[in-house]
């Protein structure tokens, strides 16, 4: 069993932030290798400021998927809208956070 950190509030790594259905994702932070439910666990349990993975390093299992503790990388997770292993849902509302875990390319504007 992976362990996740954080204001958890199940099994599926739901927290006290994001608990609908589809909140079965954690993410492993760059800063310090561990997996937190979202980046306000991560806050309230660290000193540290996050870290996000860089584009290079995509190819890390960083996400893991709480409803059957597989480990995605996020490349996959990037293009996937449900987990390839247990079929499990994503919340699509992540997306609008990317930015706060993963390294995002600058847009020149
Ligand atoms: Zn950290
Ligand atoms: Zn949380
Ligand atoms: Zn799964």
């Amino acid at each position: 069993m992976i362990p996740v950190y954080g204001q958890t509030v199940d099994g599926a790594t739901r927290c006290v932030h994001y608990h609908s259905a589809e909140d079965i994702v954690a993410i492993k932070f760059a800063c310090c290798g561990r997996y937190y439910p979202c980046f306000e666990c991560h806050a309230a349990d660290v000193t540290h400021p996050a870290a996000q993975w860089p584009k290079s390093h995509w190819s890390e299992k960083a996400i893991l998927c709480g409803a059957c503790q597989s480990e995605l990388t996020i490349t996959t997770y990037k293009e996937v809208s449900a987990c390839p292993h247990c079929a499990a849902a994503f919340n699509d509302g992540c997306r609008l956070h990317a930015h706060l875990y993963f390294e995002v390319p600058a847009v020149s504007s």
